[in-house]
């Protein structure tokens, strides 16, 4: 079975850039670094929700780590954002090359060339803002974002910040490119510690002699390299371009390509292990895959539990510790409790205080329900009285009950009563 896995990319690529436009403008994934909240799957979680960071970051982690460890380097070739924007500017470029060259064929090469340059640069300083501008909405609420930018802000934290993001994309993307993945990407280098003998990789396969030293599987890879040399070259992003063209230029002869995904250098070509189940044709060879899944399932569900578990209002009650109880005017015992409430939703909320197991005792809380707004924290003070009475215990076991509107969610906090003992 052949496959077109230049047009298959293309359809990722764009898949990719809109993903990577609509998670932070629609909160699926975005760390919100002035007001300290992190956003997943469009649930607002403050940084001290430690479970719930803990489980995301551990998933994303295990998620390289498997994708890492079955497809290899399809991540750089197929998702990666520095691959994608890179290969865009060079096609950008070389478009506007082959424009220049048809419309103004009678210019000297220099004049053209000066021409495309600042054509391409103009191009590439626009498209630099939006990236950045995306890029930054990952830390920075859009909205402020877009103040900044439209007050050419160069002044504030964000202002530079988007300043200095817009000149590194714009340095990158017209200098850097593939050249990132060699040099500065760690991920290659990760790469080769995780990968193994059943890892999928791009292999040259000729043992009839059919290649024809073409040379187009060199001349079309984007990191200008020679497959045939080794499968596992730091270079090489497993993105296919080579399968694709030596398979094109072979077919002309009436024979197959000679360059192929395969499981692991000995393994079978991908589309072409016909009599396996279809556990191995996705990947799971061994039990090391096996485990790697297991672990990433187990960060899945962890996460899945804690954002099921999460209130979107946290109630916390303490007791006032620095005077045990008073004595009102009325003759009253009286304890003193101190309540920390935080919305971490996106509504108003009002939380209703209420006592229960303590007879006669009333609670003075005004106003009660306490409104809070979103994303607010408000911290008070309330009583809880007894009437006079005779009492044989220092300290009593009662219930304070949280019921929080509009989720209609009612908590129990267990507490203690403290009071004077009647001396016998
Ligand atoms: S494209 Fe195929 S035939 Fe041509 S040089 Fe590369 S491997 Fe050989
Ligand atoms: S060798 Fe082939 S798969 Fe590897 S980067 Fe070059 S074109 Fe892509």
């Amino acid at each position: 079975m052949t496959y077109n896995w230049h047009k298959l990319r293309k359809v990722v690529h764009l898949l990719c850039f809109l993903i990577f436009v609509a998670l932070p403008f629609f909160n699926v994934v975005r760390f919100d670094l002035p007001r300290q909240r992190f956003y997943f799957a469009g649930q607002e979680l403050w940084i001290n929700e430690f479970g719930i960071v803990f489980f995301a970051l551990m998933f994303l982690m295990f998620l390289v780590v498997v994708s890492s460890v079955f497809y290899g380097r399809v991540y750089c070739g197929y998702l990666c954002p520095q691959m994608i924007f890179s290969e865009a500017s060079m096609a950008i470029e070389s478009r506007l090359r082959r424009l220049v060259v048809k419309k103004f064929i009678h210019w000297k090469p220099k004049r053209r060339e000066l021409l495309v340059r600042t054509l391409f640069y103009g191009a590439l300083a626009a498209a630099s803002v939006g990236l950045a501008f995306i890029f930054m909405a990952y830390f920075v609420p859009p909205r402020d974002l877009a103040r900044s930018l439209l007050s050419l802000d160069i002044r504030t934290a964000a202002g530079i910040a988007g300043a200095s993001v817009t000149l590194l994309t714009f340095l990158d993307f017209s200098l850097l490119r593939l050249r990132f993945c060699t040099t500065v990407c760690p991920y290659g280098y990760l790469q080769g510690m995780l990968g193994d003998g059943h890892t999928l990789l791009v292999d040259y396969r000729d043992a009839r002699h059919d290649c024809i030293e073409c040379k187009k599987c060199v001349r079309i890879c984007p990191m200008g390299i020679d497959i045939r040399q080794s499968p596992f070259q730091i270079e090489c992003v497993h993105c296919g371009e080579c399968i694709d063209a030596c398979q094109e230029i072979l077919a002309r002869l009436g024979k197959p390509g000679l360059i192929h995904y395969a499981w692991g250098e000995k393994g079978e070509l991908v589309g072409q292990a016909s009599g396996m189940a279809w556990y191995q044709r996705i990947g799971i060879r061994d039990a090391k895959r096996v485990v790697v899944l297991l672990v990433l399932a187990f960060y899945a569900s962890g996460l899945c539990v804690a954002l099921a578990m999460r209130r979107t209002v946290l109630v916390r009650i303490a007791q006032e510790h620095e005077t045990l109880y008073k004595v009102d005017a009325a003759g009253r015992i009286v304890n003193q409790f101190r309540y920390n409430v935080a919305n971490r939703g996106s509504r108003p909320a009002a939380v209703a205080f209420s006592i229960g197991d303590l007879a006669g005792a009333a609670l003075a809380l005004q106003p009660n329900p306490v409104s809070v707004a979103p994303g607010a924290v408000l911290q008070g003070e309330f009583e809880i009285s007894e009437p006079p009475a005779r009492r044989s215990d220092m300290v009593s076991h009662f219930t304070i009950y949280a019921t929080t509107t509009p989720e209609r969610q009612t908590e129990s906090f267990s507490m203690t009563f403290i009071a004077p003992v009647e001396e016998k």
